[in-house]
C-alpha cells in the first residue's frame, strides 16, 4: 500500500471511531431519538412475569442494530442518568438567582411567611428559620436588616415552635386568611418603607391572585420581590422576581441555631381574628383556646364567607374593620 493511501485509511478509520465515540456519548440518560434519525422503542427483553419483575428492559432504537450506531440504553441506566440530569437542573436554577442590586443591598427587607402552605417539617428546629432565611438573602449580597412576619393558622402549633421562631424575633400571628392578611401588610409595609426595599414572599399561594397585585404594583414601583414556595412552578411566572428558593432547600441550609432577639414590634404574638396581641406565648396560646377567641373566630369565618373560600379578588378586599381604619391613617 503506498504511504498517502496508508494516511488516508487511517484517517478514516479514526474517524469512524470517534463517531462511535460521539454516539456513545450522546446516549445519556433516556434517549429521544437515535442519531440514525429513528425513533425510540421500549423494549422488553425477557417477559414480564410480575408487575413487581418488569422484565430486562431497554431504550432501543427502532432500526437497531450491532454495529455501535444506534441506541440500545439498558432502561436502569437511562432512568438513573436522567434524574442525575434533572436533579443537576433543579441546582442550577437555583443558582441562577441574581445578585442583589447595589441599592439592595444594604436596604431592608421584609419577610411575609405563610406557615399554612410552606410549614416547617416536622422535628425541624424553630429557632433556625431566621439564621436560614437570612443566610440565602447573604449568599446574594442582601446584608440590610431582615424582619420575618409568620402567618397561619397558629391553633394548633405547638407552643415550642412558637416559642422558638419568637426567640428569634419573628412575629408571629395567627389568621384565617393568610392571603388577605400578606396583601394587607404590604400595602402597608410600604406606606411605612420607601423603596429601595426587598420584599420576600414565603408562599404556595403567590400565584395566582397575589400575582396579579404584585406585578401590577412592581411596576409601579421599585421594590425588589424574592419568593421561596415548596414546589417548582410547571410555567413562568408572571412575577419580576429576581430570586427563588425551594422552601425545603432553604431550611436544610443552615445548622445553626440563633437566639439574637432584635424585636421589630412591641408585641410577637397577634391574633387576627380578634386583634388580641400578647407577649408571651403562654399569654397566646391560652387567648388561642379560650372561648371568646372560639366565637370571634367563628364570626369572622362566617361574616367572610363565601368570598374567602375562593381565589377571587374580593378575599384580598376584605380586611377586617381596624385594620382598614388603620390604613387610612397611614396612608393620610
Ligand atoms: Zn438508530
Ligand atoms: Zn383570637
Amino acid at each position: 500500500m503506498d504511504p498517502a493511501e496508508e494516511r488516508r485509511d487511517t484517517k478514516r478509520h479514526q474517524e469512524y471511531i470517534n463517531m462511535l465515540g460521539n454516539v456513545c456519548d450522546s446516549e445519556y440518560g433516556i434517549p429521544r431519538r437515535c442519531p440514525c434519525g429513528g425513533r425510540m422503542i421500549d423494549e422488553v427483553r425477557v417477559k414480564e412475569e410480575h408487575e413487581t419483575h418488569p422484565g430486562k428492559r431497554f431504550f432501543t432504537c427502532i432500526n437497531y442494530e450491532a454495529d455501535g450506531l444506534h441506541y440500545r440504553q439498558p432502561w436502569v441506566v437511562g432512568v438513573q442518568e436522567e434524574i442525575e440530569h434533572l436533579r443537576k437542573r433543579v441546582d442550577e436554577a437555583e443558582e441562577m438567582n441574581d445578585q442583589a442590586a447595589p441599592e439592595y443591598v444594604n436596604s431592608k427587607t421584609a419577610v411575609w411567611w405563610d406557615m399554612d402552605t410552606c410549614p416547617l417539617p416536622d422535628g425541624y428546629d424553630a429557632r433556625r428559620v431566621r439564621p436560614s432565611i437570612e443566610g440565602a438573602l447573604k449568599d446574594l449580597g442582601y446584608y440590610g436588616p431582615v424582619t420575618i412576619n409568620a402567618m397561619g393558622n397558629l391553633e394548633n402549633a405547638h407552643p415550642h415552635v412558637l416559642q422558638g421562631l419568637s426567640s428569634t424575633g419573628i412575629l408571629l400571628q395567627h389568621t384565617t386568611r393568610v392571603r388577605s392578611y400578606i396583601y394587607h401588610d404590604l400595602s402597608m409595609f410600604k406606606v411605612d418603607n420607601p423603596p429601595p426595599a426587598t420584599i420576600m414572599l414565603i408562599s404556595d399561594q403567590v400565584e395566582p391572585v397575589l400575582s396579579i397585585f404584585l406585578s401590577l404594583d412592581h411596576q409601579k414601583s421599585y421594590y425588589n420581590l424574592v419568593l421561596a414556595r415548596t414546589f417548582t412552578p410547571p410555567s413562568m411566572s408572571r412575577l419580576c422576581h429576581t430570586a427563588e428558593w425551594l422552601w425545603q432547600t432553604l431550611l436544610a441550609r443552615s445548622p445553626e441555631t440563633t437566639s439574637c432577639v432584635l424585636r421589630n414590634s412591641a408585641s410577637s404574638f397577634l391574633c387576627g381574628s380578634c386583634n388580641f396581641t400578647a407577649l408571651s406565648v403562654t399569654d397566646f396560646s391560652r387567648h388561642l383556646s379560650s372561648e371568646e377567641h372560639k366565637k370571634e373566630e367563628f364570626f369572622s369565618i362566617k361574616s367572610s364567607l363565601p368570598e374567602d373560600s375562593d381565589e377571587g379578588e374580593e378575599s384580598m378586599a376584605k380586611i377586617p374593620k381596624r385594620k382598614r381604619s388603620r390604613k387610612k391613617k397611614h396612608s393620610g
